[in-house]
């Protein structure tokens, strides 16, 4: 088999990259390791920026969102037993959207299919090589038989257990890391949401968030231990503390069910740098993580798969190395920043077991400051709509 781009992962990153790219002409294979419905069942990312979906447009994938999404042009922060509403439309004249990484999946995973291109699921064993020299190619495993795809390039969009970071070996990756100490609980359940827009709480027994994926479905998070386990938090224990957790409006408002989901999810900040190696180029989650307080994840992986896909339509096009040898930089500039806000969000509205009193009071006069400073709203609000492209 031959192709111009393998890529590894069909996650957002794999699949938003193989539609741009096929837009532009150049011909790409998926290879996944998981089948189709594995990848669906996995709840995960909801908030996509302005950006994130003008790339669905691009594609031709943006219709059900467009449809079916939920336009914010706010957020609350809660605090001290109050909310205090940001309104990014006015600071920024700009919206984010409610549609579940789950739907974009899908819906890329449906144009996908409809452009004729190729996908191998259940592909085991995936190998990225000799992406150093002129002629890289991938092997995988199917049905116990190995394969092999020779590439112009290997893109690795395989999150952030996959193998193409894996396949780098130091000096030629630096990695940067922080794990926090906590993690989310979170759950879904088929509940109207308690508000119209997304919930941040910061209170003394630990962060909380209400946000939603429609006007039927609610997904809810408590800040839990690191050594916690969901046997541990049954639906009525789950809905108790959240309810501790937020003010008394919101409280006689909660709607509670039970839940369709619930899982704990670790929160890191990771950066690897650089993006690219000869003839392999890192994206989304395989060369980046934030805590999903700033929900940023996703879309970091959307702006990515753009860079990537400019850059390789300058290469085939205009025959120019040019985009391609700037695509680390470029993406690792904004990755970066993204980095920066979720970190800032997550150090602003936990409760850290190491910096104690002293460390709540600066809390709750930051939150203060965000929530009265016209400036400080700004730049919240400028950060969460998505910093341009
Ligand atoms: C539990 C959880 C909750 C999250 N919640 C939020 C949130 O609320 N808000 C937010 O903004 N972000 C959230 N994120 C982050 C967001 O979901 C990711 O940033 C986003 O999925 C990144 O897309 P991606 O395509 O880069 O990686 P992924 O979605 O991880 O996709 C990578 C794909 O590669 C495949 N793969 C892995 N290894 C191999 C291999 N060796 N061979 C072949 N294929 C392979 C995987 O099966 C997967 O399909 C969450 C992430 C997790 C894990």
């Amino acid at each position: 088999m031959r192709t111009k781009v393998a890529i590894i992962g069909a996650g957002p990153a794999g699949l938003l990259l193989g539609q741009l790219l096929h837009k532009f002409g150049i011909d790409n294979v998926i290879l996944e390791r998981q089948s189709p419905d594995y990848v669906l069942g996995r709840i995960r990312a909801g908030l996509l920026e302005e950006g994130t979906v003008a790339l669905l447009d691009e594609v031709g994938a943006a219709t059900r969102a467009h449809a079916e999404g939920l336009l914010h042009e706010g957020i609350e922060l809660a605090f001290s037993g109050r909310r205090h509403r940001i309104d990014m439309k006015a600071a920024t004249g700009k919206t984010v959207m409610i549609y579940g990484q789950t739907e974009v999946t899908l819906d890329l995973m449906n144009a996908r299919k409809a452009a004729g291109l190729t996908s191998i699921y259940e592909a085991a064993d995936v190998e990225p090589h000799d992406f150093d020299g002129g002629h890289p190619r991938v092997t995988w495993v199917k049905d116990g038989v190995t394969h092999e795809i020779d590439c112009d390039f290997i893109a690795g969009c395989d999150g952030f257990h996959g193998i193409s970071r894996a396949s780098v070996k130091p000096p030629a990756i630096e990695t940067f890391e922080r794990v926090y100490p906590f993690g989310w609980l979170g759950i879904l359940s088929e509940t109207p949401p308690v508000s119209h827009e997304l919930i941040y709480s910061n209170h003394a027994r630990g962060f909380a968030l209400c946000t939603m994926r429609s006007m039927h479905r609610s997904r809810y998070y408590v800040q839990c231990s690191l050594d916690d386990h969901i046997d541990q938090w049954p639906d009525d224990r789950f809905w108790d503390e959240l309810k501790r957790r937020l003010d008394q409006k919101a409280v006689d408002q909660l709607v509670t069910g039970p839940s369709i989901e619930k899982s704990i999810a670790p929160l890191r900040s990771f950066v690897a740098e650089p993006m690219r190696f000869g003839r392999m180029f890192l994206a989304g989650d395989a060369a980046h993580i934030v805590p999903p307080t700033g929900a940023k994840g996703l879309n970091l992986a959307a702006s990515d798969a753009h860079y990537l896909s400019v850059a390789l339509r300058e290469y085939y096009d205009e025959k120019s190395s040019a985009g391609i040898d700037a695509y680390s930089d470029k993406a690792l500039k904004r990755v970066w920043k993204a980095v920066r806000f979720s970190w800032w969000m997550t150090s602003m509205l936990h409760k850290f077991p190491d910096t104690g009193t002293i460390g709540a009071r600066i809390q709750l006069a930051e939150l203060d400051y965000v929530t009265s400073s016209k400036a400080a709203m700004t730049s919240l609000a400028e950060n969460y709509v998505g910093l341009p492209f």
